[in-house]
């Protein structure tokens, strides 16, 4: 796909409607303010056809076997591979993030989820069996079932994802259910739509129709969840999150949530303090501090507090904003993360490093806001309890563990948190205490990434799981496939409920609920005595 030439227009609108030609979508590059490129949206109509498509496409794609399945996926991500130079010059323009993080958390994240998944998914899809001499015995034995689960798909998936990372999300809310054998629809941020150009090319080797891109904003979202699919999979805020929950009840169309969080880290006082600046430093910023799992609140032990902040402030003013930090990506973002910290300063808090005015200015419409920590936050700030999305953390003490692990899992709402210690038990300990989907020890924010294990949040940051076998089981029906045990042989519940039968049954029911030995032996006689009569009789 050849690079459009960019036009100067100092503008933040991302949609355009040309005389009855279709909604075009503005690729706009946030570090100069200019639009890169326009992309036709598609119509509400245009997306009924398309989950109508995939709707025919899917069951040929459920019925080639998870291996065949991992081969024509492993091919994707050799393709991704290649066209990776590609990636990181469109990801970096649409989204201002520096090539680098594009590289590794979009790039290098993408193919790891890939890599990891070929390797799960075909024990996790694999049908699970239940022997004859498997727990529960007694009652397989006596309702006389052989019973198998197979994690069957569930048709059509449509998968709504954001702009933060357009590569690596869009695949997070959709390659488990493609591995899982699911046909699914893609509706790209309208924030990034030129990655979302990029899927179809990288898509390439899976049979036609399996994957479809639909372009547009929230209007193409609501169609697709409106089709209906047979499942959504939705990664974004808890506003737009709340709204797909509405509209997909409508059909009983199952979902999965991934929202945001105001993720929170709590120091001890026997952390490495070089380890834990370093590490607290990145989780709050990389990303420019778009990410669902960034570090917004940092709790730090009172007995270490003072050398914490001079460390932090010292690395912070050191981080290079372009390089190391990009700009914002989107325009509401940006006035977000202004009113946060006004609101803050307004009500006592004091800057550590960055704030407004600070870094790069935005004069060409571009989106730069410098790195910022405040301190002396108070929970009545709107920065301690909404999630900010940019790059800022607050910082602040704590007495004892107790008191850390109240305030980090207090109204705000973790996806992850963390403890950072030199005692493993110890922070094990804090961490069992902490409310969040993902609890990290020494390490904050790249659990997204681990593909092999769950992803998810809790409350208010989202249910149902990305990644790990649970995350591929995510997007399958688990149907019990029941073959009678005795081959054609009457059951003794079958009609008619005549006197031995009955008498059976209350063996069984000895069997299986008295707390009595000798009861459960008299019922255990009774079954033998009256199973063939009960079954001679039956209709
Ligand atoms: P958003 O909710 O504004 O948009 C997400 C997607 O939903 C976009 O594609 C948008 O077009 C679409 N959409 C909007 N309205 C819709 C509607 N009514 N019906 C259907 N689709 C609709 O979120 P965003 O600004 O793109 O992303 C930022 C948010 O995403 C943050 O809250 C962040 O924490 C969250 N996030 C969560 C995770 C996670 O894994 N938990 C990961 C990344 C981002």
């Amino acid at each position: 796909m050849a690079e459009p030439k960019t036009t100067r227009k100092k503008t933040t609108r991302r949609t355009t409607k040309k005389n009855d030609g279709p909604v075009m979508l503005k690729s706009f590059n946030p570090r100069t303010g200019k639009v890169i490129r326009e992309i036709p949206a598609h119509s509400p109509a245009e997306v009924a056809d398309v989950v109508a498509n995939a709707r025919k496409v899917a069951p040929e794609w459920a019925a080639i076997p998870v291996e065949g399945r991992v081969r024509m996926m492993r091919q994707v991500r050799h393709n991704i591979y290649r066209l990776q130079d590609r990636l990181v010059d469109v990801i970096s323009a649409e989204t201002g993030k520096t090539p680098f993080e594009s590289l590794s958390l979009d790039v290098m994240g993408s193919l790891i989820m890939f890599y990891s998944f070929e390797k799960i998914a075909p024990k996790a899809l694999r049908p699970k069996r239940f022997g004859p001499f498997d727990a529960p015995f007694l009652p397989k034995a006596l309702v006389g079932l052989n019973s198998r689960v197979e994690y069957r798909p569930f048709g059509v998936v449509g998968c709504i994802t954001p702009w933060n990372y357009p590569l690596w999300n869009t695949f997070a809310a959709s390659v488990p259910a493609l591995f899982a054998g699911n046909a699914i629809v893609i509706k790209p941020s309208e924030v990034t739509p030129g990655v979302g150009e990029m899927l179809k090319e990288i898509f390439e080797p899976l049979p036609s129709g399996v994957v479809s891109v639909v372009q547009g904003g929230g209007d193409i979202g609501a169609a697709l969840v409106d089709a209906p699919c047979d499942k959504i999979s939705f990664i974004g805020s808890p506003t737009t999150g709340r709204k797909i929950c509405a509209a997909a009840a409508e059909h009983l169309t199952p979902v999965v949530m991934e929202l945001g969080g105001v993720d929170s880290a709590i120091v001890l006082d026997d952390a490495d303090l070089d380890y834990v600046t370093s590490g607290t430093l990145w989780s709050a910023f990389f990303n420019c501090g778009q990410t669902c799992s960034s570090l917004e609140r940092i709790y730090v032990s009172d007995k270490i507090a003072d050398e914490f902040r001079d460390a932090f402030a010292a690395k912070l003013a050191q981080v290079n904003q372009g390089d190391e930090i990009g700009s914002l990506t989107f325009k509401p973002q940006l006035s977000l993360v202004e009113r946060q910290v006004n609101d803050a300063l307004d009500k006592g808090a004091s800057l550590l490093g960055g704030g407004p005015g600070a870094g790069k200015d935005n004069k060409d419409g571009s989106l730069w806001f410098a790195p910022t920590a405040l301190e002396n936050v108070s929970e009545d700030m709107d920065v301690v309890r909404n999630e900010s999305f940019g790059p800022l953390v607050t910082i602040s003490r704590f007495s004892d563990d107790d008191d850390a692990v109240h305030r980090a899992n207090g109204e705000a709402v973790n996806l992850t948190a963390s403890v950072w210690s030199g005692d493993k038990k110890r922070a094990e300990y804090v961490g069992s205490r902490l409310r969040a989907g993902v609890v990290s020890i020494n390490n904050h924010g790249v659990n997204a990434g681990a593909a092999w294990a769950p992803w998810g949040g809790v409350g208010e940051s989202g249910f149902g799981r990305l990644n790990g076998e649970e995350g591929l089981r995510e997007f399958t029906v688990p149907t019990h496939v029941a073959r009678s045990m005795m081959g054609q042989v009457k059951q003794p519940f079958w009609y008619p409920y005549d006197e031995p039968s009955e008498t059976m049954i209350r063996g069984v029911n000895k069997l299986l609920g008295s707390p009595d030995l000798g009861e459960r032996f008299k019922g255990f006689f009774e079954i033998a005595q009256n199973m063939s009569k009960a079954l001679k009789n039956k209709l």
